[in-house]
């Protein structure tokens, strides 16, 4: 699908040798012809006639990459009926899309996590307020009373009642992108990234003094990715980390195969070097664009620039080799 991390898959795809294609929105159509990376566009006006889709794509034997705008502008349960070949397993999605069990997940996978206060009365502490299915950070707030709390949620949000009340922690974000091959059985740390939120990034350019009297809220609306190469010693927490997770995740009930291929740990590392992870992407994520022509991570490992996108064409590849196919597909 024309968007989110469509152009590094595209160009993974090609870059192993296997033949690709696009479906865009109309109006998108422009980014994947000035960038030729697809060898077919197919533009429609709207994702309604995605069942039409479906059905050219499984004629022409296409396997479908999801991404993070695919899952969200289809939604899981067109998602879970799909019959088109998908690559990874559709059943983790909801343990990804549903706040408690992707609690349970992480908790389960011996991780750190930010507390959870049931109810606003029991806020001791700085937290951040997180409305469900809010994309890109939208409205989140952050108080440390129930005071506060109510403050802001009757004047801003009075009709919102899906909301987690999440310990704020301070410490610096790490978007960790790891890569998990059931073919090859090895879990590979592809990259990292920071993300340019606004006005999260920039408020910090003007004095507390001044964003009080200018009555600056922090938002967190995501505009682009920045790469981080994070401090070696960190690296062994990390690998266990994501190895962790996959491991659970094939004892999770529901989850069919688990979780393979690319998927994201967003954390947040304090100065004490504890590592918080307050949420996990079961699938590529933006974060992994700045990294088309490989990361310093994969320049160890590959001697060809290994890409994310590219990552997924070659485990496609090497499934087809060994006639393990229907072990990648969801
Ligand atoms: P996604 O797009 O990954 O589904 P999102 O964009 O809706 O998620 P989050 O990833 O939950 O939003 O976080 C938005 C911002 O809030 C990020 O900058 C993140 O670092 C920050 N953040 C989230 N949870 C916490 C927390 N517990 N403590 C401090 N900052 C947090």
């Amino acid at each position: 699908m024309g968007s989110h991390s469509a152009l590094q898959i595209l160009k993974g795809a090609r870059d192993e040798g296997m033949r690709n294609l696009v479906i865009c929105k109309k109006g998108m159509e422009r980014v994947y012809k000035t960038y030729p990376v697809a060898d077919e566009i197919i533009t429609v006006d709207s994702w309604d006639e995605w069942e039409g889709l479906e059905k050219e794509l499984m004629k022409r034997k296409a396997i479908i990459i999801p991404h993070g705008s695919f899952v969200s502008y289809l939604g899981p349960e067109r998602v879970k009926k799909m019959k088109a070949m998908y690559y990874g397993t559709k059943e983790i999605l909801e343990w990804e899309s549903d706040r408690d069990m992707e609690r349970q997940w992480l908790l389960k996978s011996g991780l750190l996590l930010p507390k959870v206060f049931e109810r606003p009365e029991d806020i001791d502490r700085p937290v951040i307020i997180k409305f469900h299915g809010a994309g890109g950070g939208f409205g989140y707030f952050v108080v440390k009373s129930a005071e506060q709390f109510y403050e802001v949620k009757n004047r801003k949000y009075p009709d919102e009642n899906d909301f987690v009340i999440q310990e704020y922690i301070v410490g610096a974000p790490l978007y960790i992108h790891y890569f998990y091959s059931p073919i090859t059985r090895e879990l590979e740390i592809m990259s990292m990234d920071k993300r340019y939120e606004s006005n999260a990034d920039s408020i910090g350019r003007i004095r507390a003094e001044d964003q009080l009297a200018a009555n600056i809220h922090t938002s967190y609306t995501i505009v682009g990715n920045i790469p981080v190469v994070v401090r070696e010693s960190l690296l062994p927490q990390l690998f266990t980390m994501g190895q962790q997770v996959v491991k659970v995740s094939k004892r999770l009930p529901r989850a069919g195969k688990g979780l393979f291929g690319p998927f994201c740990l967003e954390a947040i590392i304090t100065r004490k070097l504890e590592i918080y992870v307050f949420e996990i992407s079961a699938r590529i994520v933006a974060g992994t664009n700045p990294f088309i022509e490989g990361s310093p991570y994969t320049a160890l490992k590959y001697d060809v620039p290994m890409s994310t996108g590219r990552r997924i064409a070659r485990d496609i590849k090497q499934a087809i080799e060994k006639g393990r196919l229907k072990e990648i597909l969801g």
